[in-house]
C-alpha cells in the first residue's frame, strides 16, 4: 500500500496535538489505516506519564506531536498477516519493543537498543483511534484477558519500567527499600517490590501527608517526610545500617544526595526520574569508593519486564487500580495537565473523547 492510500481520508477522530510549550489542542485528524501486520485500536483508556509531563513542561513536545503512550484500545482494524487478533478484542499496547539482536539487546540493555527508540504507535496515545506498528503488534501487544480491568492493564508499560527498576538493584526479597516520592511512579514501586519481593520491608517518603497515608494502606512498613525524620526511619528500620535500596522517582541532584544518606553500605541507589535538564550532581565520591556504594540508572521497560508484569496483573497479584486519582476524556486534557503538574494527581487515565464516546 504506498503513502496515498495510508489514510482513510473520509474518516477523522480526536487527537490531543501538542502546540509547542506546554499548550496543546484536540483536533481532528484522520485515521490510519493498518497496512500489513499492523493493528488500529480505538482507544479505551490512556494513562498520563511522568515522561508527557516532563515533555510539556520542558517544552520538548514538538508543535502537532501526540503525546501518550499507555494504552488499552480494542481492535477495530487488522493490517494483513495480522492472525494472533481478531475485532473486538482488546489488548494493552507499549510503544517500543527492542530489536532482539544488537549488542546493547545481546547484553541486556534492550531499552538502550537503537531501535527500542522508534515509537511504534501511530499518532501517538492520546488519540480516540491510535496506529499500532507491527513490530509492537508481533512483539509487545497483549490480549487483555476477561476479569482484568482497563484500568488495571493500562498498568503494564509504567509496570514493567519500575519492574525493571526493581531488578536492576539487587533487591532480595526479605531485603529493605526507601521509595523517594509518593506520586503514581513511587507507589507503583511500592506496590511492584511487595508483588515481587513479598517479605521485603519498606519506607516511603514524601512530603505530602495524604500521600503517605495512602501508601500505609497500600503496605508500606513505614512512612516519613524527607530530611530527618526520613533518616530516622530507615535508620531505625535496619538496626543502623541504612537501606539496601534506594529507588529516587522524583530526580534531581538533592535528591540523590539524600538518596546516598538513606543507603547502607554496598547499597544502591537507582535513579527512576527525570533531573532538571542538564543538571549536575555534587557529592562525596568516597561514598562510592569506601562504601562500595551503587548508583544505578533504569530507564523503560524491555519486553521480559513487560510479560512478567502482565502475568502479575493479569494474576492479580499486582492491582494498581487505587493509584489511578482521575478519569476523564480527552477533551478534559489540559485539565488533567495541571492537576498533574501541581501534584493533585495520582495516576489520571483519559477516556476518548466525548464525540468519539457519544
Ligand atoms: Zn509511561
Ligand atoms: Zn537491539
Amino acid at each position: 500500500m504506498n503513502s496515498r492510500h495510508r489514510w482513510n481520508l473520509t474518516a477523522t477522530s480526536n487527537v490531543v496535538a501538542c502546540q509547542g510549550g506546554e499548550d496543546t489542542m484536540m483536533e481532528p485528524r484522520p485515521i490510519p489505516k493498518p497496512e500489513a501486520g499492523e493493528l488500529l485500536v480505538k482507544l479505551r483508556c490512556v494513562g498520563f506519564c511522568g515522561t508527557d509531563l516532563f515533555k510539556l513542561t520542558n517544552n520538548l513536545a514538538k508543535p502537532g506531536m501526540v503525546l501518550g503512550h499507555e494504552i488499552v484500545g480494542e481492535v477495530v482494524a487488522l493490517g494483513k498477516n495480522v492472525k494472533q487478533f481478531v475485532k473486538g478484542d482488546r489488548v494493552v499496547v507499549p510503544h517500543h519493543a527492542p530489536c532482539g539482536s544488537c549488542h546493547l539487546c545481546l547484553n541486556g540493555n534492550e531499552t538502550m537498543c537503537e531501535t527500542f527508540r522508534d515509537n511504534l504507535m501511530e499518532p501517538g496515545g492520546f488519540a480516540d483511534h491510535v496506529l499500532i506498528r507491527n513490530r509492537a503488534t508481533a512483539l509487545a501487544t497483549h490480549k487483555v484477558p476477561n476479569g482484568v480491568s482497563d484500568a488495571a492493564a493500562v498498568f503494564m508499560e509504567p509496570a514493567a519500567c519500575v519492574l525493571r527498576s526493581v531488578n536492576r538493584s539487587n533487591l532480595r526479597p526479605d531485603g529493605t527499600a526507601a521509595i523517594m516520592g509518593g506520586g503514581s511512579m513511587g507507589l507503583l514501586h511500592l506496590l511492584v517490590i511487595k508483588a515481587t519481593c513479598p517479605d521485603a520491608r519498606v519506607v516511603l517518603i514524601d512530603p505530602i501527608s495524604s500521600r503517605c497515608v495512602l501508601a500505609a494502606e497500600l503496605g508500606a512498613d513505614k512512612t516519613a517526610a524527607p530530611g530527618p525524620n526520613a533518616l530516622a526511619a530507615t535508620t531505625a528500620m535496619t538496626d543502623g545500617y541504612g537501606v539496601d535500596a534506594v529507588f529516587d522517582t522524583v530526580g534531581g541532584a538533592r535528591l540523590l544526595e539524600a538518596g546516598l544518606a538513606l543507603s547502607r553500605k554496598g547499597g544502591a541507589v537507582v535513579l527512576f526520574a527525570h533531573a532538571p535538564n542538564g543538571q549536575r550532581a555534587d557529592f562525596d565520591l568516597n561514598d562510592l569508593f569506601r562504601f562500595e556504594r551503587r548508583i544505578i540508572g533504569t530507564y523503560s521497560g524491555a519486553l521480559s519486564e513487560q510479560e512478567a508484569v502482565f502475568t502479575l496483573i493479569a494474576s492479580g497479584r499486582l492491582n494498581p487500580t487505587p493509584l489511578v486519582s482521575h478519569t476523564m476524556p480527552l477533551d478534559d486534557f489540559a485539565l488533567g495537565y495541571s492537576l498533574a503538574k501541581s501534584c493533585q494527581a495520582l495516576k489520571i487515565l483519559f477516556t476518548p473523547s466525548r464525540a468519539a464516546s457519544s
